[in-house]
């Protein structure tokens, strides 16, 4: 039995580090390339994983080369893979990141591949794993039908559930409805609410809005600058971790991984956003999205 069920695409990420992210029509002498596990459900079960938490996750691959790298690296990282549906028809996703070596900043064009063909009926069997999990978890790359009829089983059966709004994307109200933890960074909760955020104030009107819609709690992830939480009553602003970042790749996932992660141990909501901090402001020390990922000894 697994605590923490999530849902969502796995991708290889192919990285390429350099002196800057090129520009249209600009050709730059890189340094380093990578090609490693990606996709925000596959990061964020492996940050589950790496912790110590039992995780579940929920997707569609290609019989190809990169779905053989997306089944070892599950193994690899002792996450079951019962769930995963393997297709010959379709091909499994694959991510161009673009690094800039001295910010860490990236720029990123996903091809989801096989689990954007991801039917409801297709894992509808995996319902029971759900129902007997703590935790769902899922963000916005899988079909929507798929992500909306999960949340909502999850959130009937008693789940904690957490969307990670990403990427951003129009979503309903029946969404909002179903969703405990909402977790954006400044950029998403910018697209779901209207609001630039640049500062503390300016995240905490983002995240009344959010909760005037329907959500429980909201997690507004700062980048560099840490993160700020609201759920209607208490709010908590946690500093971002000193850290050398070079390639904050992934580091929302990490985020997502560490949250959930802390939540399955019905640890305080402070020390679960302290740990989901921590793990992300790791990550991002190390190149790469998945293999970034920290281990519980590491925090
Ligand atoms: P995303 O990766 O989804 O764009 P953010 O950039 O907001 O999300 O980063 C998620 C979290 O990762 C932040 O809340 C913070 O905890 C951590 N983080 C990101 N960038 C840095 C950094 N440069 N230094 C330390 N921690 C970072």
């Amino acid at each position: 039995m697994s605590d923490i069920s999530v849902l969502g695409i796995f991708v290889a990420d192919i990285s390429f580090s350099g002196p800057k992210i090129p520009s249209v029509g600009e050709t730059i002498l890189g340094n380093n390339y990578n090609v490693g596990p990606g996709g925000k459900g596959c990061n964020q079960a492996i940050a589950i994983a790496r912790l110590g938490g039992k995780v579940n996750f929920i997707s569609k691959i290609g019989k190809d080369a990169y779905g053989k790298l997306a089944l070892d690296t599950l193994k690899k990282n002792s996450i079951n893979t019962e769930n995963i549906i393997q297709d010959e028809k379709s091909q499994t996703g694959v991510a161009g990141i673009l690094v800039d070596q001295n910010s860490g900043e990236n720029a990123i064009n996903v091809i989801v591949g096989a689990p954007n063909s991801l039917k409801i009926r297709e894992i509808d069997k995996q319902l029971n794993l759900i129902k007997n999990s703590k935790i769902f978890l899922t963000q916005l790359e899988v079909p929507k039908d798929v992500t909306l009829h999960f949340l909502k089983t999850a959130k009937e059966n008693g789940c904690l559930t957490i969307l990670n709004p990403a990427p951003a994307s129009e979503i309903t109200k029946e969404f909002y409805n179903n969703i405990d933890y909402f977790t954006p960074n400044e950029t998403e909760a910018e697209f779901y609410t209207g609001i630039k955020i640049t500062n503390e104030k300016e995240a905490k009107q983002a995240a009344v809005k959010l909760i005037n819609l329907g959500i429980r709690k909201v997690i507004i992830t700062l980048g560099e600058k840490g993160l700020f939480y609201f759920d209607g009553i208490e709010e908590i602003y946690i500093k971002a971790c000193d850290v050398k970042a070079i390639d904050t790749t992934g580091a929302g996932d990490a985020f997502n991984g560490g949250l959930a992660f802390g939540l399955s141990k019905e640890k305080p909501i402070k020390e679960c956003l302290e740990l989901a901090n921590k793990v992300a402001g790791i990550s991002t020390m190390k190149l790469g999205a998945g293999d970034a990922m920290p281990f519980f000894k590491d925090i």
